[in-house]
């Protein structure tokens, strides 16, 4: 067992640990995939588009047609072609101009289309052009948007509904994803209430973690299998893990009782079901005293520190990296970005900072909140993210440039 781990170190283990327990695989239709992350490659089954068409409402001209539109002469025209009519049907029309729909296919003599906004039907049939013309105009050419057998989206991708567009349109219904990461979870502590069978009484609190942590693995894209509550004796906490290990689940995690106090059953609770303990504290705060473990059938375990700020820094990141790892998702990229105020701290520790991002003059700005203590959840209501420091570094300055994560790891959108 490794014990006071630096921040990378720990990123290391897990890992390593992760990454020989990938979550399983399976086909499914594409409405079900968003949120998910792709397993296999998503290959383009169509061209998009899946042949020339128009654009635009208006008129499509051949090259004849374009020179009679340049000289100001009427043109006949020789039908109409709507969305829909196939591309046989545009084809088989003869002439040099035709009335052409959005979306409809372009004959194979269509050199360029004009809007109707630029053009006079007359009543003879025929088209007169109000417009300087160009070839190819409001064409939208065949496979220009998305080529037939191209990977258009890579294994590690968290699937969003803006995909689902591009992947109906190119024919791809069903896709490889990684099945939903089944997750155990419990608090611990002789304190706690449950939030739904409050109010809490003397000298007890509300369970805060239980509801936080069954939240965010499920913003995380789990399945919460098994949801508890332990006291704090060493019996009910093994009997949690012999439940847990039966309910075959990928990743287990608990909050609370991982420190030194003489309640804190954890860490001899897996030892006494026989788990191997990869790493115990890491050098950081909050959340020091976090443990990495793995049960004896394989499963992945986090316990974290009660403290409600730690366990939300721990689920956030080490967490949420073992998840990503055993989905093989690329790994995250924190922001740079220039702080707003001095932050104080020794080398020899990592810390994450309760921070928000604000547009600022010269661009993104992030400033460390007030209330950095890990029982302080006020700030957590501010915030839009964490700056992260590693051991390495000391103080920093306004004005450095410092790593920021987004509270949401899926993204930068809500961070303004
Ligand atoms: P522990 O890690 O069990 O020593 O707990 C550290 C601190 O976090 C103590 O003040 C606990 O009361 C508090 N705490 C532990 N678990 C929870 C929880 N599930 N919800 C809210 N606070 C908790
Ligand atoms: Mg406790």
């Amino acid at each position: 067992m490794l014990q006071f781990v630096s921040m990378e170190e720990a990123f290391g283990e897990i890992e390593e640990r992760a990454g020989k327990r990938l979550i399983s695989t399976a086909q499914v239709p594409l409405e079900d995939a968003v949120g998910r992350i792709l397993a296999a490659p998503a290959v383009a089954k169509l061209s998009i588009p899946p042949f020339n068409n128009s654009a635009r409402d208006g008129v499509v001209l051949s090259e004849t047609g374009l020179a009679a539109a340049k000289s100001g002469t009427p043109i006949a025209l020789a039908g109409e072609l709507r969305a829909g009519d196939s591309v046989e049907v545009a084809n088989s029309m003869r002439g040099d101009a035709a009335r052409i729909m959005t979306g409809a296919p372009v004959p194979a003599w269509g050199e360029s289309i004009v809007m109707i906004e630029n053009l006079d039907l007359n009543d003879d049939g025929t088209v007169l052009i109000n417009q300087a013309l160009e070839v190819g105009a409001w064409i939208r050419p065949q496979g220009s948007d998305i080529a037939e057998g191209s990977v258009i989206l890579k294994p590690g991708r968290r699937i969003i509904p803006e995909h689902v567009q591009a992947l109906a349109s190119s024919g791809v219904v069903e896709l490889v994803v990684h099945t939903k990461p089944r997750v155990g979870l419990c608090s611990t502590g002789e304190e706690l209430v449950d939030v739904k069978s409050g109010p809490p009484g003397s000298g007890q609190i509300y369970d805060s973690n239980r509801p936080f942590m069954t939240a965010m693995m499920r913003s995380f894209g789990c399945d919460v299998v098994v949801n508890e509550h332990v006291g704090d004796t060493l019996d009910e906490m093994v009997a949690f893990l012999n439940r847990a290990m039966d309910a075959s689940l990928d990743l287990v995690i608990s909050s609370g009782a991982v420190s030194m106090g003489s309640y804190d059953f954890v860490k001899p609770a897996l030892e006494a079901v026989g788990a191997e303990i990869v790493f115990h504290k890491v050098t950081q705060k909050p959340g020091k005293p976090l443990l990495f473990a793995i049960l004896p059938n394989g499963t992945l375990y986090f316990g974290l520190p009660g403290n409600p700020v730690s366990t939300v820094v721990n689920c956030r990141f080490y967490v949420h990296y073992a998840l990503s790892v055993m989905q093989q998702k690329p790994l995250e990229t924190p922001l740079k970005l220039r702080l707003e105020n001095d932050i104080e701290k020794p080398v020899g520790l990592a810390v994450f900072l309760k921070a928000r991002c604000v547009r600022g003059k010269g661009g993104a700005i992030v400033r460390a909140l007030e209330g950095q203590e890990s029982f302080q959840t006020m700030p957590l209501l501010e915030m839009n993210g964490w700056i992260v420091l590693s051991e390495h570094v000391g103080s920093m300055q306004a004005g450095d440039m410092v790593n920021f994560y987004p509270s949401n790891p899926h993204g930068v959108p809500d961070i303004f």
